[in-house]
């Protein structure tokens, strides 16, 4: 398998720290609104990438935050008037609803940088310790020059950097040794959240959040650190600044990153009234519509959101689920009895597509050419299965092409309806997930509900369901 890494700007084999085993790292969205479908690329695509490697045979260790302490957050939270708190946890769970529908696995772990608050003191204080970082005026800054291989990732040197001195000076923050030092720690303003520290009540800044996280759930060192790539600069540069200087050893081997998502060929934007959350296009679309949109580029081609390729893609993915009914129909009408030796025969024909499949994933996460050989399956399907085919041969070539289908996220078979029990079963689920105050759970579990049709009420004698459908 090979990467484009962005740190050797190559395609390089994929070699991980140690056998088997991934710990792959991606930033989450700060949450103070709905998440919009800029977004979801980052999401859906490393997703993606985690389920590959486990097809593969990996034991994948995924790490994606929530950034639940931000200006934004708190800009938000003043404006309704309520704590940035409420606020952030409002908008996790909305945001892990979203990632139910767009078929996004949790990750092994959501950290919350709010809750990390020890660790980052920690860091902080290791990098003052070795003379990485000083405090004025209680605000922390890393001592930028100090770190030798500064701009090794965004291929920028200190003299391009340097250009942007005068700026910098110019607002205000010349208390800083060099205009080129960023922060680590800030105190905190009038009315924001705060937490004690040696150096004053304040916050974190941003990327010390994820070098502190990373290294609690992953280790000093990982595989994969995945964004993106609006976080090339600055925020990856300052994070591999932060914890090699800390940790002394390389941070992270692999540095994937993502182009961004346009729409009708502009930057999305509020301003521009070019702007989707991914709420907004549920409403008009199934979610694995956007999913299937997403991966029919290449991760670092940038993409252009259009009505009219939302209809193209609604169609490609109809037509893999139109094959996969199909199949299951004469799968259930299927002869008894074994594979004939022509069925067997092109069964193996068959396997060139998923050879191409895996070649096309194998060349640092070709989506587009794999869903290319989705298509080259599905028409050999159509043509070499039929009424008359054994039930063994036609239920092997449709669990051959849904298994495909699940390594993209895309569900081409939608599971038989939950029965009555199991509904019963995950709302005790959520209950007690409730009871436990573990609410992402709880809120993870009625999204799962709601994708289902089934809707949640919460009444005095307890919480009520029904269908959807038959309201
Ligand atoms: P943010 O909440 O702004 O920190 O963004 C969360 C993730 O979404 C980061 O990995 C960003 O790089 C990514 N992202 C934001 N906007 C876009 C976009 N228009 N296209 C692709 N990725 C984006
Ligand atoms: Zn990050």
């Amino acid at each position: 398998m090979r990467v484009y890494n962005t740190l050797t700007k190559k395609k390089e084999e994929f070699v991980p720290l140690e056998e088997g085993k991934v710990r792959m790292y991606v930033c989450g969205p700060t949450v103070y609104n709905f998440i919009h479908i800029g977004n979801a690329r980052p999401m859906i695509v490393f997703d993606t990438a985690r389920r590959y490697m486990e097809y593969k045979g990996y034991e994948v260790n995924y790490v994606s935050n929530f950034t639940d302490v931000d200006d934004k957050i708190i800009k938000k939270a003043m404006e309704e008037g309520v704590t940035a708190q409420e606020i952030s946890k409002r908008y996790i769970g909305e945001c892990q609803k979203d990632m139910a529908m767009m078929n996004v696995k949790p990750a092994t772990t959501h950290p919350l940088a709010t809750q990390e608050i020890a660790g980052m003191l920690e860091m902080i204080q290791e990098l003052i310790e070795k003379g990485y970082a000083y405090a004025v005026n209680g605000t922390v800054y890393f001592r930028t020059r100090k770190f030798a291989t500064y701009g090794k990732l965004s291929h920028k040197n200190l003299d391009d950097l340097r250009g942007g001195e005068r700026v910098l000076l110019v607002s205000g923050e010349d208390e800083k040794e060099d205009p080129l030092d960023f922060v680590l720690w800030k105190p905190k303003k009038e009315g924001e959240p705060f937490w004690e520290s040696p150096w004053s009540q304040g916050r974190p800044g941003w990327h010390i959040e994820c070098s502190v996280m990373s290294r609690k759930y992953l280790g000093e060192q990982i595989d994969i650190h995945a964004g993106g790539e609006d976080l090339v600069f600055p925020h990856h540069e300052n994070e591999i600044a932060q914890s090699e200087a800390c940790n002394g050893k390389e941070f992270a081997r692999y540095w994937l990153h993502n182009a961004f998502l346009n729409i009708d060929n502009r930057k999305m934007s509020k301003s521009l009234g070019n702007f989707f959350t991914v709420r907004e296009i549920s409403e008009k679309y199934d979610l694995q519509v956007l999913r299937f949109f997403m991966l029919s580029a290449h991760y670092r081609s940038p993409l252009n959101f259009s009505a009219a390729l939302m209809e193209s893609s609604r169609n490609g993915l109809e037509r893999l689920v139109t094959t996969a009914g199909n199949l299951k129909y004469l799968g259930e009408q299927g002869a008894p009895g074994a594979m004939t030796p022509q069925e067997q025969e092109q069964f193996e024909e068959a396997q060139v597509y998923v050879k191409k499949f895996e070649e096309a994933m194998d060349d640092d996460f070709n989506t587009a050419d794999a869903i290319a050989a989705m298509f080259e399956m599905a028409k050999y399907l159509n043509t070499h299965v039929s009424a008359g085919n054994t039930k063994e041969y036609v239920e092997k070539c449709l669990k051959r092409l849904v298994d495909l289908g699940d390594i993209l996220g895309l569900i081409l078979l939608k599971e038989e309806e939950l029965l009555d029990e199991e509904v019963e079963k995950l709302i005790a689920e959520r209950q007690a997930a409730r009871k436990a105050k573990d609410f992402a759970r709880a809120d993870q579990i009625r999204g799962q509900l709601l994708e289902q049709g089934i809707v949640l009420e919460d009444t005095r004698e307890g919480v009520k369901w029904k269908r959807a459908q038959q309201s």
